[in-house]
């Protein structure tokens, strides 16, 4: 697989353009995710033209449409970061971004819960910084994290899944339309849906079914929908041991019952959090070669991101 495109705030990469001239390296986004995305750097207060240093700023008045304002001289920043924001995002869409990366707390790049004060300054936390609100609303089914939520193992594993399945995706994108190609994506992908959201793999397993009725551009525009919905709701242990126990039902009845004990109490202790989910998993790929399993073999919830990202070793 190519590296995968991801917007990301300047400031995460260790360039020195924040206000005060420093910067917010973020090791495991530079160093580890780094090895398999390429980042498309976004500096919304340098590059809509102010300098650095600068005198820095806040959100100021209604929550729901703040203004951008310095806090020493009270200078009005907003309207020149809206106009450079808007074009911005237009020219993003060439990029093919599969997620962007936000500063957390910044009044420009925040995703969310960022400070916002009343006339008598006093802060609410119900921001969104001015240029990540512009591009969540353009891309609205795009993976967007902040740095410091994907310090949260839960949230780290859920958006890179989600990136390397938007990426996956549109790979099959850049190929010749065909109902096939939408079949065979969703085939590898049912069971990582179904850890999701059991909702979502049934609308969408029907969906796929009735794929012949529906025109070509409707069919890939609601799957696209439903896959980045179905990812976007967090997995679960639950969730988890109901697919680990889906996954033994296919070769059930060539497990040894020793086998059988087995995996049931591995994925009973995954299921009460006693062992990461990498356990249970190591396991079933192991009955998947025995076996030779070739519908389980080609799921991608076996192996959806780099095993090197450790991402399934916490409990
Ligand atoms: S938080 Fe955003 S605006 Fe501030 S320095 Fe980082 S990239 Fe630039």
């Amino acid at each position: 697989m190519e590296k995968i495109k991801l917007g990301i705030s300047t400031c995460l990469l260790g360039e020195n353009v924040r206000y005060d001239g420093g910067h917010k390296l973020d090791r495991f986004l530079t160093d580890t995710l780094g090895q398999y995305v390429e980042y498309v750097p976004v500096c919304p207060e340098v590059e809509c033209g102010l300098p650095i240093p600068r005198e820095a700023m806040h959100l100021e008045g209604d929550p729901d449409s703040p203004r951008l304002v310095t806090i020493r001289t009270k200078q009005d920043m907003t309207d020149r970061l809206v106009q450079w924001a808007r074009k911005h995002v237009a020219d993003l869409e060439k990029e093919d971004l599969c997620g962007f990366i936000f500063k957390s707390d910044s009044p420009s790049s925040g995703m969310e819960r960022v400070k916002v004060y009343n006339e008598k300054g006093m802060p609410v936390k119900k921001g969104v910084g001015m240029f990540a609100k512009i591009f969540m609303d353009h891309f609205p089914l795009l993976p967007v994290e902040e740095e410091g939520r994907l310090h949260d193992p839960g949230l780290r594993e859920n958006f890179v899944e989600r990136i390397f399945t938007l990426k996956r995706w549109r790979e099959v994108l850049g190929k010749k339309e065909s109902r096939g190609n939408v079949v065979d994506f969703h085939t590898r992908h049912k069971l990582l849906i179904l850890s999701h959201s059991s909702k979502h793999y049934q609308i969408m397993g029907k969906l796929v079914a009735k794929a012949k009725d529906l025109p070509l551009k409707e069919l890939y525009q609601k799957y696209q929908t439903l896959l980045m919905e179905s990812l976007y709701l967090k997995t679960s242990p639950k969730k988890n041991a109901n697919v680990l126990q889906h996954l033994m039902g296919y070769f059930k009845d060539q497990l040894s019952s020793d086998e059988k004990k087995e995996l049931l109490e591995v994925i009973d202790h995954y299921r009460q959090e006693y062992i990461p989910l990498i356990v249970p998993i190591t396991l079933i790929q192991h009955y998947v070669r025995k076996y030779d399993q070739p519908y389980l073999k080609q799921q991608v919830y076996l192996n959806p991101h780099p095993l090197e990202l450790q991402l399934r070793n916490h409990v």
